[in-house]
């Protein structure tokens, strides 16, 4: 097969605008934190990147207060036609800083720009975009004729889709009069920080959106902070857990979006090169960085000798590398932290039997790398079959029938997510109907739409984001 040498397309840097110093966003204006300053660094070479203030626990305080002020005198009783004109500027104003978001996105996190260009930044703007929509029409939205607003929330989220997740939970608390208090994951704060300078440009009231940037300590004071009437976490399943467990008794609302170990079944019948882009586009697609990532691989054992030397050739191709690189395709892993979890995971693959296969990569010298890896002749038990690698490793494991498919599929204390490739119509819908998965997709694989619900079972958590069913979360009927 033909190899294409491409020369290098670059992404300008200075399309981030980046700053060397980021305050956090409580009421209106940007200020240091009490907290320490982080650096925040470009996890393909290690570089700083900026300076950005962490909130303290006084500072939560007082985002939470400002929160409630916004509430109580302005948000919560302003017609959701009026909610809804300061939620399409926000939608327009990322998408004309759409480039200096993307390149920001990928110096921050390490993603290659053609992912955050194609998919991040405009999914971004297209949840305010939909649930702009929604705000003037919340008593059509199925939840009685007269649903109210929660209150202040406070919400908190991971790394991967930093932008991205930090719309999918402002944009329906606000549309349903809500305000919020985010916090960002302490290793990419910057998109999220410029999120709050466009809500500053947008004239949004102040202390409508609050951002604080801090690690664990200042998420845990925001979800156990008493002025808070609901909380809305995406993380691990861990964390996920001790807020749950913090929660309890309390009467505020909760919605957890964790972990996920999702099946990707490719039946006999299923188109081969289809499926294999999207086993590619399943699992190495943000290196791998993806709850709903289709990490599990079971392939039906009459085909396994076909699929699985294709998937090898094609893994071939993927280029690897500088993430602001037009041509990258698998770009840096975010952190050490994440770097040295994938490289235990991936070592215990080989500790309990199973056979390790490496893409042919050139791994840059500095920053974090690991090459997209694919175990094969893994048992059910192993723990690169059950626990979440969260990195760009496949485990591959075979079935001979449906049922079989099923059973495997659904053996994981997780529910996020499935793929189902099959060119028959009667056979997807048998086997969607029987995975316990809260988003399954066929014939393709992470495929996101602001009108579709997205959200899992089990141990991936409960609560649904995006569509309808997302304005549920924060509103009380
Ligand atoms: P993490 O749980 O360590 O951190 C997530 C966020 O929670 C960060 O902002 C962190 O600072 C904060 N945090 C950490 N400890 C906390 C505490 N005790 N109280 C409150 N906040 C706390 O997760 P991570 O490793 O950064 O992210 C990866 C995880 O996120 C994976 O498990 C992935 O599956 C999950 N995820 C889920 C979805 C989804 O929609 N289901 C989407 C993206 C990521």
């Amino acid at each position: 097969m033909a190899i294409f040498d491409y020369a290098p397309a670059p992404e300008s840097r200075d399309l981030a605008r980046l700053k060397p110093h980021y305050g956090i966003f409580i009421d209106g204006a940007f200020r240091d934190g009490t907290g320490e300053a982080i650096k925040t660094i470009n996890p393909a070479t290690e570089e700083p990147l900026a300076e950005v203030a962490e909130a303290g626990v006084s500072d939560v305080d007082d985002a939470v207060r400002a929160a409630r002020r916004a509430y109580d005198n302005v948000w919560g009783s302003m017609p959701g036609r009026e909610r809804a004109k300061y939620l399409y500027r926000i939608a327009r104003a990322i998408q004309e800083r759409g480039r200096e978001l993307a390149v920001l996105e990928s110096l921050d996190n390490g993603k290659p720009i053609k992912e955050s260009r194609d998919t991040d930044i405009p999914l971004a703007a297209a949840h305010f975009f939909y649930y702009a929509g929604w705000a003037d029409k919340l008593g059509y939205a199925g939840f009685g004729p007269n649903p109210q607003p929660l209150g202040v929330a406070g919400q908190v989220i991971p790394w991967n889709f930093p932008l991205l997740m930090a719309a999918w939970k402002i944009a329906p608390a606000l549309a349903a009069g809500n305000t919020v208090v985010l916090k960002p994951a302490e290793t990419t704060p910057l998109t999220a920080l410029v999120l709050a300078e466009i809500i500053a440009e947008c004239d949004l009231p102040p202390g409508v959106v609050n951002i604080l940037a801090g690690g664990p300590e200042v998420g845990q004071a925001l979800t156990e902070h008493p002025g808070i009437d609901k909380v809305a976490f995406t993380g691990s399943t861990e964390v996920g857990k001790a807020i749950q467990r913090a929660l309890a008794g309390t009467g505020r609302r909760l919605s957890l979006e964790l972990g996920g170990k999702a099946a990707n079944i490719i039946f006999e019948d299923a188109p081969i090169d289809q499926a294999v882009e999207g086993i590619v586009n399943g699992i190495f697609f943000n290196q791998g960085h993806v709850c709903c990532a289709g990490s599990r691989l079971l392939v039906q054992e009459s085909i396994a000798d076909e699929v699985l030397p294709a998937l090898q050739r094609r893994l071939g191709t993927l280029r690897m590398g500088d993430p602001l690189d037009k041509n990258t395709d698998i770009g840096a892993i975010n952190s050490a932290v994440q770097l040295a979890r994938i490289r235990e995971l991936a070592d215990s693959g080989d500790d309990e039997g199973a056979s390790r296969w490496t893409a042919p990569c050139d791994i840059p010298d500095r920053g974090f790398w690991f090459p997209p890896t694919i175990f094969t002749g893994v048992s059910q038990a192993n723990r690169i079959a059950r626990e979440e690698i969260f990195g760009p490793v496949l485990s591959v494991l075979t079935f001979r029938t449906p049922s079989e498919a099923v059973e495997k599929a659904n053996n994981t204390p997780y529910g996020l997510s499935a793929g189902i490739w099959s060119e028959k119509g009667s056979r997807i819908l048998w086997t969607a109907q029987r995975l316990r998965a809260g988003v399954v997709w066929a014939n393709t694989f992470n495929r996101f739409d602001p009108a579709s619900p997205f959200g899992g079972y089990k141990e991936s958590g409960f609560g649904r984001e995006g569509g309808r069913h997302g304005l549920e979360a924060y509103l009380a009927y």
